[in-house]
Order: C-alpha cells, then sequence, then structure tokens
C-alpha cells in the first residue's frame, strides 16, 4: 500500500435521482471499499448541534425533537436562515467526516453526496464519481422502485442541478446504461483507473 492511509484519498460519490448512485455504492461495498453517507453525516451533526439548532430554529422544534420537514420549509424560504442552518451543520459534518477517516484507516474511501455539485463540496475532495443515466431510464427505474409517479420523479429531478452541468464538473462519469452486471464491470475498470491515478497499488 503506497499511499499514507492517515490522508486518505477521498472520492465523492453522486448523481441524480435513479441515476444508480446507491446501486454503485453498494458495489463498492461488496469489493470492500468504504462508502460513507453523506445524508446520514448531516443527521448525525444536526442530531449533535441540537441545542443550537433549537435557539436558532425554535419554530422546527416539537419539545425536544428537531422536525425535518419544518426546518425544511423555515430554510428553504429563507437563504439568510439556510445560510445559518449550514454554518451550524457543515463544519460538524466535517468534524464527523474527519472521524470516520481516521477511525477507517482506509487508502481510498468514497463519500456518497446526492447535493455534492449543488452545495459546491468537490473543492474539498481529490475527485467525484458522477452516476449518470438519460433522464427517461432514471425515471422509469425510480418509478418503478419507489411507486412515486412520473411527475414527482421530475419534480425531485428539477429541483438538482441538470446531469448535462455535472458532467462537466465530474471528475468521472460512469454511464449507468446497461445491466447491472455491466455497471459492475465499469465500477472495476473504474476502480483501476482511480487506484493509477493516485498511485494506489
Ligand atoms: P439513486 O441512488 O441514484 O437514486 P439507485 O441506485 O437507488 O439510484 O437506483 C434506482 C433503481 O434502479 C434501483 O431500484 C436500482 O436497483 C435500479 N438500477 C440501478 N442501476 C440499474 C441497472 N444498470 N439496471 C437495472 N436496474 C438498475
Amino acid at each position: 500500500m503506497g499511499h499514507e492511509a492517515k490522508h486518505p484519498i477521498i472520492i465523492g460519490l453522486t448523481g441524480n435521482i435513479g441515476s444508480g448512485k446507491s446501486t454503485v455504492a453498494a458495489l463498492l461495498r461488496e469489493l470492500g471499499y468504504p462508502v460513507l453517507d453523506a445524508d446520514l453525516l448531516a443527521e448525525r451533526a444536526r442530531e449533535a448541534k441540537k441545542p443550537e439548532l433549537k435557539r436558532l430554529f425554535p419554530e422546527a422544534f416539537r419539545g425536544e425533537e428537531l422536525d425535518r420537514r419544518a426546518l425544511a420549509r423555515v430554510v428553504f424560504s429563507d437563504p439568510e436562515k439556510l445560510k445559518a442552518l449550514e454554518a451550524v451543520v457543515h463544519p460538524e459534518v466535517r468534524r464527523l467526516l474527519v472521524e470516520e477517516l481516521s477511525r477507517l484507516r482506509a487508502p481510498l474511501v468514497f463519500v456518497e453526496i446526492p447535493l455534492l455539485f449543488e452545495k459546491g463540496w468537490e473543492g474539498r475532495l481529490h475527485g467525484t464519481l458522477l452516476v449518470a443515466a438519460p433522464l427517461e431510464e432514471r425515471v422509469r427505474r425510480v418509478v418503478a422502485r419507489s411507486g412515486l409517479s412520473r411527475e414527482e420523479v421530475l419534480a425531485r429531478e428539477r429541483a438538482q442541478m441538470p446531469e448535462e452541468e455535472k458532467r462537466k464538473r465530474a471528475t468521472w462519469v460512469l454511464e449507468n446504461t446497461g445491466s447491472l452486471e455491466a455497471l459492475r464491470e465499469k465500477v472495476l475498470a473504474l476502480l483501476g483507473e482511480i487506484r493509477a491515478r493516485f498511485g494506489l497499488s
């Protein structure tokens, strides 16, 4: 292992709804690579920062319980409040991330971040991996999986940065247009490329 595990290579894994990013995360884990979940870290960060959040956003609390939907309503109607929320939560997410990384001691770690480009995390990562597929295929997959309607999926898609824009920003794009077996082969090939790029044996 050539790379110092104390400073792991961190690759952000992202993709729009239905692209297959959770599927790629599962494949990576199966292959022995740690994949951290940014949504889970954010949830832990909000939990750790509850007293501060309660002071800032009392209207988002039911007693001691943080109501996430109420919090979302508060911050999405007011950019200043969203900034205030992120100023509390993001440093704690980063702290948790550093803690997890030192616990893992792996030379190459992935972090699944659904809103990676929307939130501008790319500057803090060694590279970004976008899982991509045509919109119609993504809609079909999500409708089949979740029972959401086509319109509901499209509404979620519109709340994200267009995939075309993300393609321009990503270090690597994984085209998830074939079978799951084909996806697995592509993931293996890409891992070879990533390891070579960073001098990992
Ligand atoms: P995301 O996490 O990006 O929203 P998922 O990984 O959950 O997407 O994939 C959406 C759905 O499509 C899941 O049910 C998954 O099993 C399925 N899926 C993903 N990739 C493929 C593929 N190449 N072939 C068939 N089904 C797929």
